[in-house]
């Protein structure tokens, strides 16, 4: 059996605690081809993933495993797949300096996510905010779409995940992860390393431009998601004609003025300019900066990805190597989750 990665020393079992000294941290993210990636997804995950690669030892995932969770169409699937390995790469998961790869590439994932079903209850997994959403919205229900949770927990888990960069939606299943791997080291002994979610300090919940009190989601189609891939155009008549809130004064406060706060955001989190050192003068400025600030984030990520997406081969290359390296890094954690339940080896 693999030893656990202890990380807090004296202090106590497991628990990733990465401001320590100590080794340096582990990070897993993932991101599902479920749909064109959105500007929300460029700030809660893949710019702070991206800010991680010097200092942490990566692996991201590009979870094609998860798009089957709802309704979808294989070739579309196909090209979604490449798209997001392209604009990850744009967006900066350099893959020489990480481990980039497609989630079903490493039969692992599968493997565990069952394990890991064989430690969870239903009801922990109907209880999630997610799956509520989700399955309201659609009339025939996956049965993936219940149990998403525990790949999910696989995939964290079986890299030895001590950080886990996610925007704050994915907060509950993060949290789930640390439960079901504290129940599993209880009861069949210590195998998994506790996680923690790690969320931006600006942006980690991007609204909808045109509905500010609902999420912006690559997999729901409105006229208030910035996709990366929009014309710059469009992001500006997208931005100009957010929604803001009654009243004039431009002032962060999520609750009375949800728009204009979400823009705030926005423009504090693709500035990098804390949101008190912020000062337009009215909505229209507001907007007006946010939408040139976004352009100027971007453009350049679009211009790389035109780049990346006109050789697909050496994309495919790239994820094939990824694979390599994630199925190595993986086996030794499924092994001894199995051995550690009591299953046989061949
Ligand atoms: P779907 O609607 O299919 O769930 P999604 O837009 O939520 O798509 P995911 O692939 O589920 O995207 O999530 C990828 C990463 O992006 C996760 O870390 C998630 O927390 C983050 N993320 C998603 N939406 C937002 C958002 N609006 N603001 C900040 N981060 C987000
Ligand atoms: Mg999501």
């Amino acid at each position: 059996m693999t030893e656990p990665r202890e990380r807090t020393g004296k202090r106590g079992p497991l628990a990733a605690s990465p401001t320590e000294e100590g080794p340096p941290s582990r990070v897993l993210s993932l991101f599902t081809p479920s749909g064109r990636p959105t500007l929300g997804n460029l700030l809660g995950a893949l710019l702070p993933s991206a800010r991680l690669l010097p200092t942490a030892d990566c692996v991201f995932g590009i979870s094609d495993l998860h798009a089957l969770t709802s309704e979808h169409d294989p070739a579309r699937l196909r090209e979604r797949s490449l798209e997001l390995a392209g604009l990850a790469i744009a967006a900066g998961i350099d893959p020489a300096r990480c481990v980039l790869f497609l989630q079903s590439n490493v039969p692992a994932h599968a493997e565990l996510s069952y394990l890991l079903e064989s430690t969870a209850h239903y009801g922990e997994m109907q209880r999630m905010i997610q799956f509520r959403e989700k399955s309201e919205r659609q009339s025939a229900v996956r049965l993936s779409l219940l149990t998403y949770p525990a790949l999910m927990a696989a995939d964290i888990l079986l890299y030895q995940a001590t950080d886990v960069p996610v925007g704050a939606d994915q907060a509950q299943h993060v949290e789930l992860t640390r439960d079901l791997a504290a129940r599993f080291n209880r009861r069949y002994g210590p195998v998994f390393t506790l996680p923690r979610a790690v969320h931006p300090p600006m942006a980690a919940r991007v609204m909808d431009l045109s509905d500010p009190g609902a999420k912006m989601s690559k997999s729901v189609d409105s006229p208030g998601t910035i996709f990366l891939l929009d014309p710059v155009d469009v992001v500006r008549r997208k931005i100009m004609r957010a929604v803001t809130d009654s009243g004039t004064s431009v002032a962060y406060d999520s609750e009375a003025k949800p728009g204009v706060s979400n823009l705030l955001a926005i423009l504090s989190a693709t500035t990098g300019t804390p949101v008190a050192e912020l000062s337009p003068g009215s909505y229209g400025a507001l907007k007006k900066e946010t939408a040139d600030a976004v352009i100027a984030l971007l453009e350049p990520l679009q211009r790389h990805y035109a780049t990346l997406s006109a050789d697909p081969a050496t994309l495919e290359t790239v994820l094939r190597t990824g694979a390599e390296r994630a199925r190595e890094r993986a086996a030794s954690t499924v092994t001894a989750a199995k051995e550690a339940m009591g299953l046989l080896a061949a």
